[in-house]
């Protein structure tokens, strides 16, 4: 563990996290394997131990993430207090904290100085390290979160957090285990075990995610779609859609992708207990799409060199006018959009101009999915 001589010395441990993380890792992994071996786990713990795996994975996700980092969408103060009681259970600071520090990593993504845990100073740095020592990035400060410091419940949380912490966390598991009958067994899995899991496949998303998968959104930053981290994450493995439209409360926005959190919230949507979810306009989205197969279309072209391959000619053309299309659509789109602004502005919009309106928009979002549809065609001509 010697570092380099001319290295900068690192700043100081945090001693509370270090202790936490290692105690809480080798806890879980100590005891779950010989507790399993020697008395076993019951069904009821299993079962416990899954829905608090969830309920508190999903309380990042859905509370946490999407409703107090984003602000994605509106929640009735019951659901709210189910995410605030659940996300303190997983043990990732107060919202206050999380929040502020997560609406930094967006500004300022990859940034090595400002984003608290950048990917550029490495997995483990933007896995766990940079929870460990008080590296300035990491520095709070709550001046983004205004909105936020307003919410008197999440005021309650921060102030009485480690008590809170604590209670809950050893509260629910030995309550559970009393009622099932079986208190250490529930404490290991559905104590330790399951605050370990939720911390690493959390944490996941500012390390792999940052890492592994595609980029079909935007080459801008390093968040990556990965079908794999998603299905682990509730959902938040589409990194790269997320990085692109943050305010919407979708991640795996396409509907066979996997994305728990935002069926949850759509679901409670029906019942009022969710309310105002943000969408980006699917015209958006498919822009974004476009474009990026645009740049790899015409980053693939430009590899070989005119004079030597006549035989592109014709792809390259076609290339061309695909692009004049797009930019095409693109202006129709916004010249529709202004219109029925200034239609609205002059408050002469019936119904009927809506909906026409809405065919309108909806017209030219077919003329890009058609669009992409050939691109795909002619980049595999590419390949
Ligand atoms: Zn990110
Ligand atoms: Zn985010």
């Amino acid at each position: 563990m010697s570092a380099p001589a001319v290295r900068e010395p690192k700043p100081p441990l945090i001693w509370v996290n270090t202790l936490m993380f290692a105690l809480t890792f080798g806890i879980a992994l100590i005891a779950t394997p010989w507790y399993g071996l020697t008395h076993g786990f019951t069904t009821a713990t299993w079962i416990v131990a899954l829905f608090f795996t969830t309920a508190s994975g999903m309380a990042i996700t859905a509370g946490y993430h999407r409703l107090w980092a984003h602000r994605t969408y509106d929640a009735h103060w019951s659901f709210k207090l189910f995410l605030l009681l659940f996300g303190t259970m997983s043990l990732q600071n107060s919202v206050f904290a999380w929040a502020s520090g997560h609406r930094t990593h967006h500004l300022n993504v990859d940034d090595e100085d400002k984003d608290p845990y950048s990917i550029r100073r490495g997995f483990w740095f933007a896995h766990i390290g940079w929870m460990v020592r008080e590296y300035p990035s990491g520095r709070e400060d709550f001046s983004n979160i205004p909105d936020l410091k307003r919410d008197p419940m999440l005021a309650f949380q921060h102030r009485h957090y480690v008590p809170l912490v604590l209670v809950i966390n050893f509260g629910m598991p030995i309550l559970a285990g009393l009622i099932f009958g079986d208190v250490i067994g529930m404490l290991i899995l559905a104590g330790f075990m399951r605050l370990v899991w939720s911390h690493h496949v959390t944490f996941f998303i500012n390390s792999l995610a940052h890492m592994w998968g595609n980029r079909p959104y935007t080459e801008e930053n390093t968040a990556r779609d990965n079908p794999v981290l998603a299905v682990i994450t509730y959902g938040e493995g589409y990194h790269n859609f997320h990085h692109l439209f943050a305010h919407d409360y979708r991640n795996g926005v396409r509907w066979w992708q996997w994305d728990p959190t935002k069926w949850l919230i759509g679901l409670l949507s029906f019942f009022g207990i969710t309310r105002r979810l943000k969408r980006t306009p699917a015209f958006q989205i498919q822009k974004a799409l476009l474009a990026m197969q645009f740049t790899r279309a015409q980053a693939r072209l430009a590899k070989y060199p005119a004079e030597t391959h006549k035989h592109l000619e014709p792809l390259r053309a076609r290339l061309a006018h695909e692009y004049e299309n797009f930019l095409a659509a693109v202006a129709d789109w916004a010249r529709v959009k202004e219109e029925w602004l200034n239609e609205k502005k002059r408050a002469v919009l019936e119904h009927w101009d809506q909906v026409d309106l809405q065919s309108k928009l909806r017209e030219i979002e077919r003329r890009l999915n058609l669009q992409r549809r050939r691109l795909r065609v002619l980049q595999a001509q590419l390949a």
